[in-house]
């Protein structure tokens, strides 16, 4: 019987095959992704590739020099893709990480070492409880890296780590050598252990690269919007962020009927501490109030920076006699809230707040309601600072109450 086994020229089409994916990919994810360490993680599979054809080579001539070559570069490509992994994560855990991933491999060439050829079953077995730890980290590792990287591209990854972690139980079940010693003597189950092997490695090496690719695009662009939203001060979010929460949070205020409040509220004299302190503790005078602020807000509550040393707050579903005490809480904290000074002093500063509450039935401009809320900060401004001031309700807002009210059955 001719053998059906892999040869050389097949496992080379396909590594030649799988290489050409990766190329298109790259092209069209575009050639930044190769800077930001994905590239190693290319290579890396490319090399586990390579590593499975030498076995593929070894169903013509087989020589255990062949195996430990193909492990080797097993373990090579493995540390790559850990380099990769960090890279990614942006972790600094590089040395713990690449320990576990690189561990089973190197045990791996140990115990072909040892246990070669005299016993191919417990070799096997032992190799597949060292590929499932690995297994299961892999899948740890990425289910975090899900948090911070929408899309779907974790998941051709773990299919391609499955597939591969599949490729071993042809060779189990048979306790079968992956190493042939002549063509002529294949068994069918021998055949289809080799084409496992190499089938499933070339699965892993296209899916887990687009994967990889995939993860990164999406990372890179779910940190591009979140940069495009974030205020680089304080990290709160910046005015565009604000008006789409105010725009979303109105749209379903009209459709709950539910109250809107609106808080806007502004660093006292703030000038005079950037004049005798300098700007750079106004920037920090700034990111205290922002810290506080975000200390103090509830659950499903907004808050933004909404230019200079003026700051809005975003409370969906709360009518005055909720925010006014909030706000007050705020204008409090801040007041406790001194800055330590390198100089040894303590700064101490305070804010001016106005709320406005909305019993929206309409859409109506966003500019409307912090325009209110603002009117009610400088009326603080103007009755002393350091206070809290609630808007009065505007003409518009008192008819949407009384007709409201005219409707009601009661
Ligand atoms: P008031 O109590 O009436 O609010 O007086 P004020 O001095 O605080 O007046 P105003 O609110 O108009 O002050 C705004 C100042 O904030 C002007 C500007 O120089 C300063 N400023 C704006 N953005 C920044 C910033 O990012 N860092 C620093 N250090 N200062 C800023
Ligand atoms: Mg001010
Ligand atoms: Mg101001």
């Amino acid at each position: 019987m001719s053998s059906l086994a892999p040869d050389f020229l097949t496992a080379l089409g396909m590594i030649g095959l799988a290489a050409w994916v990766l190329a298109w990919v790259i092209w069209v994810l575009g050639r930044p992704f190769w800077y930001q360490g994905l590239s190693q993680g290319l290579w890396c599979n490319t090399l586990i590739g390579m590593a499975y054809l030498l076995l593929a080579l070894v169903s013509r001539n087989a020589s255990l020099a062949l195996l430990m070559a193909s492990l080797l570069l097993v373990c090579l490509a493995t540390s790559c893709f850990t380099i990769a992994l960090q890279r990614f994560r942006q972790s600094d855990r590089l040395v713990r990480d690449s320990l576990i991933l690189f561990l089973p491999q190197a045990i791996t060439m140990a115990l072909a070492a040892l246990l070669l050829p005299q016993d191919w079953g417990l070799f096997h077995r032992l190799h597949a409880a060292l590929l499932l730890g690995q297994l299961l980290y892999l899948l740890w590792l990425l289910q975090r890296m899900r948090r911070s990287t929408p899309g779907s591209g974790w998941v051709l990854v773990v299919v391609a780590v499955l597939a591969q972690s599949l490729a071993l139980l042809p060779l189990i079940v048979q306790e079968t050598s992956p190493l042939p010693f002549s063509r002529q003597r294949l068994s069918v189950y021998e055949q289809l252990a080799l084409w496992s092997v190499c089938l499933t490695l070339f699965v892993n090496l296209v899916l887990s690269s687009i994967g990889l690719l995939l993860m990164l695009h999406d990372r890179q662009a779910a940190l591009d919007q979140d940069k495009a939203r974030l205020d680089p001060l304080t990290q709160l979010p910046n005015r565009t962020a604000l008006v789409q929460g105010l725009l979303d949070a109105m749209a379903q205020a009209v459709h709950t009927g539910m109250p809107l409040s609106v808080v806007v509220l502004d660093i006292d004299f703030f000038k005079r501490i950037n004049d005798s302190h300098g700007h750079l503790v106004g920037d920090r005078v700034i990111q205290s109030v922002a810290h506080t602020l975000q200390s103090q807000l509830r659950k499903g509550d907004l808050a933004a920076r909404y230019g200079g040393e003026e700051f809005v707050l975003l409370l969906p579903h709360t009518h005055s006699a909720e925010a006014l005490p909030l706000a007050q809480r705020l204008c409090d904290a801040v007041r406790l809230s001194p800055l330590q000074l390198s100089t040894g002093p303590r700064l101490e500063f305070t804010i001016s707040v106005g709320v406005y509450t909305a019993q929206l039935q309409q859409p109506s401009p966003w500019e409307a309601l912090v325009a209110a809320a603002d009117a009610a900060m400088y009326e603080a401004k103007r009755n002393g600072r350091n206070r809290v001031v609630l808007a009065q309700p505007t003409a518009e807002s008192l008819r949407f109450f009384e007709r409201s009210h005219r409707d009601a059955p009661f």
